[in-house]
């Protein structure tokens, strides 16, 4: 659905969007969006065109154990922030990330599409991995140990944490 920047009234625009998962071009990593997703956006339109835009996002999604490989849904309710800037405003600065994590963009058309936003926010809020339940084991073998033993998660980053890890191991024992 978009969202046409010049139709906007300065000030504040409160607008609401259901979207049919359908509707998202959602390509990542094998997940699926399920149902409908409900945005609650709120545009405030200033007198250079600029806008911001407030709002969050609620919707079920499937996603794939990095574990067990297992599918599974999961709910995804999230709070998102945007700054447009018209274009013509700005010379040589690169589009990113505000500090306090508002998504600055600068726009040569007068419009945003609410699925862009939605598949963009939804794969930024996902964790690099993806687990079905904190305990989750993995896949078993027929006498129930993992196959695939957790590797990493013990090892230093830094040579200077060996000794404190020699500790942690003797404490264990
Ligand atoms: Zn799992």
């Amino acid at each position: 659905m978009k969202v046409n920047f010049e139709k906007l009234k300065e000030g504040r625009n409160s607008l609401t969007f259901d979207i049919p998962s359908k509707d998202v071009a959602f390509d990542y990593k094998g997940y699926k969006l399920n149902g409908n997703w409900h945005i609650n956006a709120d545009f405030f339109k200033n007198s250079r065109g600029e806008i911001s835009l407030i709002g969050d996002l609620e919707g079920k999604i499937t996603l794939i154990c990095d574990r067990c490989l297992k599918e599974f849904e999961r709910k995804v309710f999230l709070k998102f922030e945007y700054f447009f800037v018209p274009f013509e405003e700005v010379e040589v600065k690169e589009e990113g990330d505000l500090n306090d994590g508002v998504v600055e963009t600068f726009y040569r058309d007068n419009f945003v599409e609410m699925e862009d936003i939605l598949s963009e926010q939804v794969i930024l809020s996902l964790p690099d991995k993806v687990l079905c339940d904190e305990s989750c084991r993995g896949i078993l073998k027929e006498d129930g140990s993992p196959y695939i033993e957790e590797e990493g998660e013990e090892k230093p980053l830094d040579s200077r944490l060996l000794p404190l890890l020699e500790i942690k191991k003797r404490l264990k024992k």
